[in-house]
């Protein structure tokens, strides 16, 4: 399956990405998370990108698109991929359309996550994560069992420097301004699937499961 994930910033994507991509065996790829590396390492990409996510604001379109090709032109997307957070402009996802057909791929499906504003803010404001093995809990939703410690290693969870109020509001118009659009975009492509992401995980999930696995 060759997916992508859309949803505003704490619509779920994140946590259903890892369900989604180990159920169908296919690699997750977040911008996200790419970005979140580059910074970590401090490489000029990271240092870039750094200005833009401190604020709440996207990452310019050519800098996007350019590390979404390197990443899909690695052998093990072959059977498929799961992108997270990309494309989130109509110029990202024409650049992926594209990409696709001049690799004879075919993108089969857009996974929207919907979820109001009020849940979305406590959603990433309370969003904590484990910087080792990835799992995220929701210190209001899905605390850990000790507080501020993974359950699953123990190590101490950490929490996102954009995840705070100020950023949200930003990231959230970011997201209607520039990346709603992209629902339409889908539907007509008639490849829009969308799913009522206020639901607990597992039902959602489910659902997701039920809609692809024919
Ligand atoms: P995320 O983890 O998907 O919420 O992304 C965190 C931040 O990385 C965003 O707020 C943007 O600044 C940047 N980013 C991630 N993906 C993209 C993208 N497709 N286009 C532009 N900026 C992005």
């Amino acid at each position: 399956m060759r997916a992508i994930l859309l949803g505003a910033p704490g619509a779920g994507k994140g946590t259903h990405a890892v369900g989604i991509s180990n159920h169908y065996d296919i690699p997750h790829i977040s911008t996200g998370d790419l970005f979140r590396e580059n910074v970590g390492n401090n490489t000029p990409l990271g240092q870039e990108a750094k200005t833009y996510m401190d604020k709440g604001e996207l990452v310019p379109d050519e800098l996007v698109i350019r590390l979404v090709e390197d990443r899909l032109s690695r052998p093990d997307v072959e059977n498929g991929f799961l992108l997270d957070g990309f494309p989130r402009t109509i110029p990202q996802a024409e650049a992926l359309w594209e990409m696709c057909e001049k690799n004879d791929m075919q993108l089969d499906a857009a996974i929207d996550l919907e979820a109001p504003y009020e849940l979305i803010e406590k959603r990433i404001v309370g969003r904590r994560s484990c910087p080792e093995c990835g799992k995220i809990y929701n210190i209001y939703f899905q605390p850990p069992k000790e507080e501020g410690i993974c359950d699953v290693d123990g190590c101490k969870l950490v929490q996102r420097a954009d995840d705070n109020e100020e950023t949200v509001k930003t990231r959230f118009q970011v997201y209607q301004e520039e990346t709603e659009p992209l629902i339409d975009y889908y539907k007509e492509k008639g490849i829009l699937r969308s799913f009522d992401s206020t639901k607990p995980i597992e039902e959602v999930q489910e659902e997701v499961f039920e809609a692809f696995d024919k």
